[in-house]
């Protein structure tokens, strides 16, 4: 394959701290010859294990940014054993314009494994793939619902094949310290950042942590203390890895979103009613929501009922609604054995 088109303005194998950026090809109406220019910190101690932390691919995603920019401030390479690679924000112009996807429409979680000759969200995610994730052990990839969707904040994975990466990747869902785990399906396509770190065989900790356009501050002290545990855990950082117990809390829940059927797409477009909240039980049938018509007061709203029972995880955070978008997701409460 072609070499990348992208240029990274430091040796991503120097000890010590950089601070440097990725240069993606831009060209515009208003700077014929340019770069987007995506920030990467390295920091190195040693020949340790190496994470890549990624925030941002979605722009309207803070949670993330916040916590990998505090932690490429506040880290030193004495507390780095190995090496951390840290891109606090990989969609930068999504970013300015608090948007999920670039202006260009791309998603770059759509864009793995991504291409050298194809657009410029996909020569970045060809980057990331041929170059950063092979010097990686760990990959972490923070997300939250963004502007559209509120998530219980939760610690994630996929169900991968390989039982010894399933088997690291359940301890890393673990480290976060959240309150909930879940396992997850993709629903609306495929070239996923974390699908193409798992294929590469590594360990992926992902976690989306909120939602709806707001973080709190409590989010983002979760964020930031889940980010350096599951580090501490993988060897990634110098320090003691802390536990549910010994932060004196109650095991985590563990939540399976792995059925078509825990997704709960809108039946019709409208405004968005919700009728639980987070956290909230239901069984099959209950109403979570509905859809009202502005154009049709003398209409009685669409109900949008769960097909499954179990925990509502996911809610809709904005109310005008598309036909198919999805406005809950209600996951089933497992044990914790089922990922034994
Ligand atoms: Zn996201």
């Amino acid at each position: 394959m072609a070499e990348s088109p992208v240029r990274c303005t430091i040796d991503l194998d120097a000890p010590g701290k950089q601070v440097g950026a990725l240069h993606v090809p831009r060209s515009s109406n208003t700077a014929g010859w340019a770069s987007t220019v995506v920030p990467i910190v390295t920091v190195r101690g040693g020949d340790g294990p190496t994470a890549l932390v990624v925030g941002g691919v979605h722009g309207d995603e803070p949670e993330g940014q916040v916590a990998a920019l505090g932690l490429a401030r506040e880290v030193t390479p004495e507390e780095v054993p190995g090496r951390l690679i840290i891109v606090p924000c990989a969609s930068m112009d999504a970013a300015r314009a608090f948007t999920r996807l670039w202006p260009s429409g791309a998603n770059l979680n759509r864009s793995f494994p991504g291409s050298p000759d194809g657009s410029p969200d996909e020569q970045l995610a060809h980057f990331f793939s041929t170059v950063l994730f092979p010097l990686a052990d760990v990959v972490v990839d923070i997300h939250s619902g963004g502007r559209s969707g509120m998530h219980l904040p939760w610690a994630e994975m996929h169900w991968v094949e390989d039982p010894g990466q399933r088997r690291r990747m359940v301890a890393a869902m673990y480290a976060w310290n959240t309150d909930w785990c879940a396992v997850y399906i993709d629903i609306a396509g495929t070239g996923l950042l974390v699908g193409e770190a798992e294929r590469q065989g590594k360990v992926v900790a992902s976690a989306e942590l909120g939602g709806g356009g707001h973080v709190t501050a409590a989010l983002h002290r979760l964020a930031a203390s889940g980010l350096r545990n599951v580090l501490r855990h993988e060897g990634v950082l110098a320090g003691e890895v802390a536990t549910r117990a010994s932060l004196g809390l109650p095991e985590q829940r563990l939540l399976m979103a792995t059925e078509l059927e825990n997704y709960l797409l809108a039946p019709e477009s409208g405004i968005w009613e919700a009728l639980v909240d987070l956290g909230d039980r239901v069984e099959v049938g209950d109403p979570v929501g509905r859809l009202l018509f502005l154009e049709r007061p003398d209409r009685e709203p669409e109900l949008v009922r769960a097909s499954t029972a179990g925990i509502v995880c996911t809610i809709r955070a904005i109310a005008p609604t598309t036909q198919g978008d999805c406005v809950a997701v209600v996951a089933r409460e497992a044990d914790r054995s089922e990922l034994d």
